[in-house]
């Protein structure tokens, strides 16, 4: 019963102590922010959390100090003065705790050289990955926002498609996208939309430019809104006029191996099976080395975050993780295509997010 009573960031916590035990580290600096907000609560733009196996406490500045306090549970909150980093090493230079973690990810070289100067006392230990590894299964809440982001990026997806026509820049479709996503409720893009027509449809990221769209030639949008902290992720190509007989039965593959990879998303499964699956399905259609990019990313308080579904990844997809599944073929010098969707991966299977139609649309 004490588990369903406590609060996330407590519960995230606790699991966060059980690794750190296991590992023999006594105290963990997390500079990360979205493994400190994960942790607390805390929404933020600034904050450093140092964890210890009994006690937790937060660092920010005075411009947080009425949020922190009402969003933060199960961490002690401090106001730094000069600086949180430099805050939360003097505090943990006074702890008696012998091994301490730092995330080496996040930390600069110029933040390492403080630490080695101010943790004198201490056995430091470099970790990677230590909350980045919780954060990959999801509970029921957070997976709710991730749907309600994706739905979110879905409806600016559908009302923005209802404007596209030839001659419109895709730098004009990118804002379209985004105004619509922040006037349906979105806290921000949950990166730059990307909008491709055309050969640059062969680009996997493309940065939306002046070129116009045309009938009759791929246009790629890739878009996903921050809604509640959780993004939401997802890629549709599509076609005024028609769709040339070469690109559709690009689609046509692609839609394919984008189905059978989404199939294959199950727990216990190794996240380079569902990379195989796509990969598989290409190859048979002649397009398996135009297929440039893994199938998918672990997405949730990050646009990418673990587990990576790609070729050599042979970690084993928990229950709960939430994945973009999302293949693409891209040739050189006239197109590309690629489909993605959101997935949670379940028991009973894998539950798509995404609810936006992915046959080959033509408008
Ligand atoms: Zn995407
Ligand atoms: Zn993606």
């Amino acid at each position: 019963m004490e588990k369903e009573t406590l609060s996330p960031p407590l519960r995230r916590l606790r699991k966060l102590r059980e690794r750190m035990a296991r590992e023999k580290i006594e105290a963990l600096l997390v500079g990360s922010l979205p493994n400190v907000h994960y942790l607390t609560g805390f929404s933020g733009t600034a904050g450093v959390l140092l964890v210890t196996l009994r006690n937790s406490v937060f660092f920010t500045d005075a411009r947080y100090d009425l949020r922190a306090h009402q969003e933060v549970q199960g961490s002690r909150v401090v106001i730094a003065k000069g600086g949180n980093f430099q805050a939360a090493l003097r505090w943990a230079a006074r702890t008696k705790q012998a091994r301490m973690g730092f995330e080496s990810d996040s930390v600069s070289f110029s933040s390492y050289q403080n630490i080695l100067q101010t943790i004198v006392n201490k056995r430091l230990v470099p970790t990677t990955g230590m909350v980045e590894s919780l954060r990959i299964q999801k509970d029921e809440a957070e997976i709710e926002r991730i749907r309600k982001a994706v739905h979110l990026g879905s409806k600016a997806y559908s009302e923005t498609l209802a404007h596209l026509r030839p001659g419109m820049t895709e730098i004009e479709v990118a804002a379209e996208i985004e105004y619509r996503m922040r006037r349906n409720g979105a806290e921000r893009p949950a990166f730059e939309t990307i909008v491709a027509a055309g050969p640059r449809t062969a680009l996997p990221h493309s940065s939306p430019g002046t070129r116009k769209l045309r009938r009759n030639e791929c246009i790629m949008l890739d878009l996903g809104a921050i809604l509640g902290g959780y993004a939401g992720d997802m890629t549709r190509t599509v076609f005024l006029d028609q769709a040339p007989r070469k690109a559709a039965r690009i689609y046509g593959a692609v839609l394919e191996a984008q189905r059978e990879a989404e199939q294959a998303v199950r727990v216990g499964v190794p996240c380079s099976a569902v990379d195989k699956a796509a990969r598989r399905v290409l190859e048979r259609h002649g397009y398996g080395r135009y297929f440039t990019h893994s199938t998918g990313h672990g997405v949730g308080r990050e646009i990418h975050e673990q587990p990576s579904l790609a070729r050599n990844q042979e970690a084993l997809l928990p229950e709960n993780a939430v994945v973009t599944v999302e293949p693409g073929v891209y040739i050189p010098g006239y197109g590309g295509v690629r489909i993605e969707d959101v997935v949670v991966v379940r028991k009973r299977g894998p539950e798509v997010l995404t609810t936006t139609p992915k046959e080959l649309t033509v408008l």
